[in-house]
Formats: C-alpha cells, structure tokens, sequence
C-alpha cells in the first residue's frame, strides 16, 4: 500500500487581505520558519514578493538601477513555466547597519545563497543543509513544488454593462461586510473595508443584473481575496430589488462628407440625441 503524506500549508497576508513584503526581515524570518518547526521535518517557505520590492533601494545612497534590474535580480523567477528561473550571480550589496528595512530587499534582490545573506546578516552558524534543500537559488527546482498555475486571461469578464451605482444595493453590501466581519472575524482589528472595499461595493452596486451568480464571480473570482471564502455568503445579494439598467441608446448615423457647415450641425443633433435619449449604459472593462 502507498504510504500517504500530507502537506500542510500556512498563508500569511497583511490584515487588509493582499500580499506585501513584510516590514522587516526578522518578520519574515518568523512567518517562514512556521513552515516546518519540529527536527525532521522538511517545509518551503514561499515569500510572495511585489514588483517594487525588486526594485527597491537595498543601500542608503546606492548607485542608480539600470532598466533591467528587477528582471536580472529574480522578478520573474518561479513562474508557471520556469524558463527564467536561472538567475546568474551579480555584484551583491553591501550589508550595512543602516541597511533599509533589516536587508529584506536585499534578500529578495539576491542572487547568490540565501541562507548565506541570512548568516551575513544575523551572524549565523554555518549551516550544513544540502544544496539540493538550500534554497532557490542553489536549486531552482525547488520552485516545481510551488509554481503557480497557467496564467487565465480574463477573456469572458468582457461585456458587463455597468451604468448609476444602486444606492440600496450598496448599503446592503456595507451592512453585509459589517455582519462578516462581527460573525466570522470576531475580535479583528482590522476593518469592515477589509473584507469587500468601498470600490468593488461601488462596483457590484453599478452592474445590472447582479442576481445571476455568474456576474459576482465574472466580477470577483479573480481579484477579490476572500471569493473563495466568502462567495456563498455574498450571494444574499440575489434577493436584493435592482432595477434593471436601461437599455443603451441607438448608434447615431454619421453625417456624410462633405456636407455643408457639417461641424455645426453634427454638434446640434449629439445636443438634441442627449437630451432624448435615456441615461446612458457604458460597458467596463473588468480589468479596469
Ligand atoms: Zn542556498
């Protein structure tokens, strides 16, 4: 019989719920070493880094980046593919008491050891773990067992019509993050915004219909943390009363050529048109 194992997997965000560079190193340090703590066990810790945190100056007063920088120290290692997960070694930083933020961009900019930057920087024990369990860096391989998935471009999020936010509908979604927050995340300290911002409430109140189930997740499922959570709890919005948007105003024939004083009366008649037609729909971009 096959032996089983399981994985255990800890995520660690900031309390506004997107992913940003700790603030420090010895933070990350105590996050990444809950991935394995006990003698014999084995862990990955996994540092989700922003574009700018490869960007970021790692020494006070440090010469100016050339436009590659971020590319040459590792932005797009450990992608879906894996074709640039090699990353030749640079000229590495110097490691300074006033070193911003503890040295976490230097870290992350890396492109040698990693647990060497860790001994520079904290005056470890030499350490005598396998280059084949070091790091990334000594063994990019090790990014197969964390790689993301197939990037899916948001092809059918197109075509959603949006037009005046629905005041009702709203407030129910503010009330609604106000009741998540007292019932799921009793004693948080972070706030209702938290859990669905004022942006996508402003958002879902001004796309119509919002009762089919497919429009929340067209809307969400890519770029709202806690959908995969929440998202049962969030369909209470299909009891809501939302007006149906009007419907969106006919296309104007254009003027021909070369018609006398055309300027003129082209301009009079989009008067009259806004003036007849409903309010207008637009159609958004959810990429937007
Ligand atoms: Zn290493």
């Amino acid at each position: 019989m096959a032996k089983r194992t399981a994985t255990k997997i800890i995520v660690f965000r900031n309390p506004l719920g997107y992913w940003k560079v700790p603030q420090t190193l010895s933070a990350w340090i105590q996050r990444g070493d809950r991935a394995a703590r006990r003698p014999g066990m084995l862990g990955l810790a996994v540092l989700l880094a922003e574009k700018a945190a490869f960007e970021a100056e790692v020494e006070v007063g440090g010469v100016p980046q050339r436009r590659d920088y971020a590319i040459l120290h590792g932005q797009k290692r450990g992608s879906f593919k894996g074709s640039v997960d090699a990353v030749p070694p640079r000229d590495e930083h110097v490691i300074a008491d006033n070193t911003p933020r503890e040295g976490i961009y230097i870290l992350i900019q890396a492109t040698i050891c990693r647990r060497l930057i860790l001994r520079q920087i904290f005056q470890n024990p030499v350490h005598n773990v396998p280059a084949a369990q070091c790091c990334d860096i000594c063994n990019p391989k090790l990014f197969d067992q964390v790689r993301p998935g197939k990037l899916v471009r948001a092809s059918r999020q197109k075509g959603i019509r949006k037009g005046p936010p629905v005041d009702s509908v709203r407030d129910a979604l503010f009330l609604w993050r106000r009741n998540i927050l007292k019932t799921k995340y009793p004693g948080r300290y972070f706030a209702a915004n938290a859990i669905l911002d004022d942006a996508t409430c402003e958002l879902l109140a001004s796309v119509s219909p919002i009762d089919a189930i497919e429009t929340p997740e067209q809307l969400l499922a890519s770029s709202w943390s806690r959908w995969e959570d929440l998202r049962r709890q969030l369909f209470v919005l299909k009891g809501l009363d939302i007006p149906a948007l009007p419907p969106p105003p006919p296309r104007q024939k254009r003027s021909p050529p070369n018609a006398g004083n055309s300027r003129n009366r082209s301009s009079t008649s989009r008067d009259l048109s806004a003036a007849e037609a409903p309010p207008p729909a637009t159609r958004v971009s959810l990429n937007a």
